[in-house]
């Protein structure tokens, strides 16, 4: 099991495929994008199925959600798939996407095995999706969200971070074209891991701030159950539709948290904000066996501090942005 210091296990494993994407989402990259990982520096497929492997094999991981940058781009992405569905313990299979391309894939990869997608998707206006991504592809993911609903990629969540002045209005306008579709909105707080470093507190959109705006269009009621999920959840107007909040910054979830990360180029992460990596990359290529990357990826998780930082006053964003990172 991944166990640390603090008492928690790690079952879940976000795997980035990708640092690359074709977005530029002002709250994650600056416009001309940045230095990619190269090709060599990157896990084979091979090499990704098999960390994936010794996780679900040895390390009690029970769930895996792929992402990245954009793991669309991820040529090898509906083979990976196919290859984790196949595992002697199956894990469920999940995927962050911001949706461009899904139309096309959104079947392969249900044949594949994929369980669900989270798509993002911050606005409704067209204009503002190219003012917050710098590209006109609005209509792109509204199909790929659209495909992934027909191929029973289900529950389709949609991810929408809310920017102030830009579409901080669009909280309850967003919510009713989601529960329309039958999609389950969520709502995250942005959080200080662009790489432009433009982040700042006190102008983000608060999860109150959000849950008053969409409480005057709607009754929410909180839902019991959170577990480790990141997100706080509420049916809306009765239910059966929901909406959540993952409100990182102003309600952290540490204490529940049961995530473990690999990047792209093969890092352990025990936290989205540490500045902390255990390479699993040099061992797995010099010749270690599954036993012994076990054990290093135990050893890194052991160590995982109790919370993320962020309200220490001597907080230092980490090196890697969110899109290398995998979020
Ligand atoms: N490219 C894919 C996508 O956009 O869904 C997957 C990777 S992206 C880094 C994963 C999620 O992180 C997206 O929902 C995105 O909106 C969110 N994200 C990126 N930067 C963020 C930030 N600074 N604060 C909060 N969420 C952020
Ligand atoms: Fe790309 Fe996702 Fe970052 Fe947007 S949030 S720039 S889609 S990685």
């Amino acid at each position: 099991m991944l166990l640390d210091t603090h008492g928690r296990t790690a079952t879940d494993l976000r795997v980035s495929l990708t640092d690359r994407c074709n977005l530029r989402c002002t709250y994650c990259m600056p416009e001309e994008g940045l230095a990619w990982l190269a090709k060599p520096e990157l896990l084979t497929d091979d090499e990704i199925v098999r960390l994936v492997g010794v996780a679900v094999g040895q390390l009690g991981v029970t769930d895996v959600r792929f992402t990245g940058g954009e793991p669309l781009l991820r040529r090898g992405l509906v083979s990976i798939v196919e290859r984790c569905a196949a595992l002697a313990s199956r894990p469920r299979l999940s995927l962050t996407s911001n949706g461009i391309g899904l139309e096309r894939v959104a079947v392969p990869l249900r044949e594949a095995g994929l369980d669900r997608v989270n798509v993002s998707l911050d606005t409704l206006s067209p204009e503002t999706f190219e003012r917050m991504t710098r590209r006109r592809r609005h209509a792109d993911v509204l199909r790929g969200l659209a495909a992934a609903r027909d191929a029973g990629l289900t529950p389709v969540k949609v991810n929408a971070v809310l920017m102030p002045g830009i579409n901080d209005t669009e909280a309850p306008e967003l919510l009713a074209w989601a529960l329309a579709e039958g999609y389950e909105l969520r709502f995250i707080e942005q959080m200080p891991l662009d790489a432009q470093h433009g982040w700042q507190r006190a102008e983000m959109i608060t999860a109150e701030r959000i849950l008053a705006a969409l409480r005057h269009r709607f009754t929410l009621t909180p839902e019991e159950t959170r577990g480790s999920a990141p997100a706080e959840r509420w049916l809306v107007d009765g239910g059966p539709g929901r909406v959540g909040v993952i409100a990182s910054v102003t309600r952290p979830f540490c204490r529940a948290c049961d995530r473990t990360r690999l990047t792209a180029d093969g890092q352990v992460r025990d936290c989205l904000f540490t500045r902390e990596e255990s390479d699993l990359r040099g061992p797995l290529r010099g010749g270690a066996d599954d036993a012994e990357l076990a054990e290093l990826w135990r050893r890194a998780m052991w160590g995982k501090k109790a919370g993320s930082g962020l309200d220490d006053p001597t907080f230092q964003q980490p090196q890697r942005p969110m899109s290398s990172i995998g979020g």
